[in-house]
């Protein structure tokens, strides 16, 4: 199944803006200056944003720039940002992790002691609990590093409700608790 996440590198998503100014500009011509320069408006704060983002992973230790979440969201963001990513299932939310692969996760997050592990606004998070218990049974102390916006962005009218809140209050979550 493809990756449909292309949102989580900032870079890339920015590029779809003027495509969409363009496309905008096709069906009502009479605006076109308009939402262009608008289009490069949000261009220019996308890739500061982009900018910002590369900025902060900085802070994380090299070695802990791991990132396990609930559903395998973050292959994009993986690739922008020089992280490792591993999900407890699949780009779909829907089936069900194997006994094999969490054992996996849990040998590899016990050998590399990553601290925390985040869980998605959108994706149940009964797998995280339990990659919790069998890390703890190997004595190694795994946290909740939060939540993650994933597959929505947080409530219409909040910040957290706009892609560049929602890419930031990511950005902050996964710094925070890695760092
Ligand atoms: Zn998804």
């Amino acid at each position: 199944m493809p990756d449909p996440h292309v949102w989580f590198d900032v870079s890339l998503w920015a590029m779809t803006v003027k495509l969409i100014a363009d496309r905008l500009s096709d069906f009502d011509p009479e605006h076109a200056s308009e939402f262009i320069d608008n289009a490069n408006a949000l261009s220019a704060k996308l890739e500061s944003l982009h900018a910002e983002c590369q900025s902060a992973i900085a802070e994380i230790p090299k070695s802990q720039r791991v990132l396990i979440t609930a559903h395998d969201a973050f292959r994009y963001f993986e690739r922008a940002y020089g992280f490792q990513v591993k999900a407890i299932q699949g780009v779909s939310t829907v089936a069900a992790a194997s006994t094999k692969h969490m054992e996996e996760l849990t040998n590899f997050i016990v050998e590399h002691k990553i601290k925390a592990i985040f869980v998605e606004t959108s994706v149940p998070d009964d797998n995280v609990k339990q990659l919790i218990e069998s890390c703890e049974k190997q004595n190694h102390k795994l946290v909740i590093g939060g939540k993650l916006f994933s597959d929505a962005m947080g409530k219409p009218g909040t910040t957290d409700g706009t892609y560049i809140g929602m890419i930031r209050r990511n950005f902050k979550t996964i710094v925070k608790a890695l760092k």
